[in-house]
């Protein structure tokens, strides 16, 4: 996997290339495309993949976008900025060379090596770390400020979610799980790594007792609510209280669970 320096890097040799400094958002992600020498071109594609990146002839290169995959303009700008990263990273743009097509799965919906560095690659050109640390300081995990950011750096919320999550100096935890009651997935930051030793909840039953549960379950439709952590994880020592917000995808199915544990009084523990 490339490092995400690396990444960065690659970032920054693109923006110099459009003349955009390295912090500032992205207000027109075409005008990117144009003024990178690109061609673009939308169609509808059916449903298996979002995007797609095409070696038209030596160097000349085009970025196409599947229709049938317009979720939200905010789910067209990262398929579009993770395309631009396959014809950026020149291990990617070397293979795309050899094999004149590559068509890409929505964003952070993959396992594959490329398809995930091509996600970094969006999500450090849409929301650059800098400004994007800038704007969560001291700002809670919740829905409220995940708005806010995927509002600010026109994101997805889940992809505001998943950068929230790596770059933040706070314990937090993402749950991403479908509306048939089970957990696909599960995101925790450093401080959380740090803070609580557990498992990783994976393909498992959303546990009763937790926000999310009453949520998927018709018992609640309100999106926040003060927890115990024990409920989502039962090996936990001691009984920390947390705050569970919800957050709806939109698309998909999916309900984001987005966990913060509450500090203890002295503000250093959790
Ligand atoms: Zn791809």
């Amino acid at each position: 996997m490339i490092e995400d320096w690396k990444i960065i890097l690659y970032v920054n040799q693109l923006r110099d290339a459009v003349s955009l400094n390295y912090n500032e958002r992205i207000d027109d992600i075409n005008l990117v495309i144009k003024k990178a020498g690109y061609q673009y071109f939308e169609d509808h594609f059916g449903n298996d993949f979002s995007g797609l990146s095409k070696c038209i002839s030596a160097g000349h290169y085009a970025i196409g976008f599947n229709k049938d995959h317009f979720w939200s303009e905010k789910f067209r700008r990262f398929t579009i900025a993770h395309e631009l990263g396959h014809l950026s990273i020149p291990e990617h743009r070397n293979k795309l060379d050899q094999t004149s097509l590559h068509r890409s799965k929505p964003e952070f919906r993959s396992k594959d090596k490329i398809e995930i560095e091509a996600d970094k690659f969006a999500i450090y050109l849409l929301a650059p770390k800098k400004s994007f640390t800038e704007k969560l300081k001291n700002k809670n995990f919740n829905s409220e400020t995940i708005n806010e950011l995927s509002d600010y750096f026109q994101i997805s919320t889940y992809a505001a979610c998943l950068h929230y999550i790596d770059l933040t100096d706070l314990a937090c935890s993402l749950i991403i799980n479908n509306r048939n009651g089970t957990i696909i997935y599960e995101r925790r930051s450093k401080q959380f790594i740090n803070g609580f030793y557990h498992q990783f909840l994976y393909k498992q039953k959303i546990p009763s007792g937790t926000h999310t549960y009453d949520f998927v379950n018709g018992i609640s439709s309100d999106k926040s609510e003060e927890i115990e952590l024990n409920s989502w994880y039962p090996d936990l020592k001691n009984k920390i209280t947390a705050t569970e917000n919800i957050l709806e995808l939109g698309y998909n199915n999916f309900v984001l669970t987005l966990i913060e544990p509450h500090k203890s009084s002295d503000e250093e523990n959790y």
